[in-house]
């Protein structure tokens, strides 16, 4: 069993478990049975591996500062 964590909410790629090359996101559109969750669904560039993720929208939560790139 692969023991792969979800992306998080604002992740854009994700490594392919098949091939190892980097997914891209494909699509973004809400959950029809939960308004808090969102479908995610990644492709693989080189294998075309489709994979969808429900990602529990955290709008409540704050961002972490793990953004804080300098510039100087
Ligand atoms: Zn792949």
């Amino acid at each position: 069993m692969l023991n792969a964590s979800p992306p998080t909410s604002t992740a854009t790629i994700r490594r392919c478990p098949q091939c190892a090359a980097v997914m891209r996101i494909m699509l973004v559109e809400p959950d029809l049975k939960d308004p808090r969750k969102a479908r995610h669904v990644f492709e693989c560039k080189e294998c075309g591996l489709p994979r969808t993720y429900l990602i529990t929208c955290e709008r409540s939560i704050a961002r972490p500062p793990a953004l804080s790139l300098s510039l100087a």
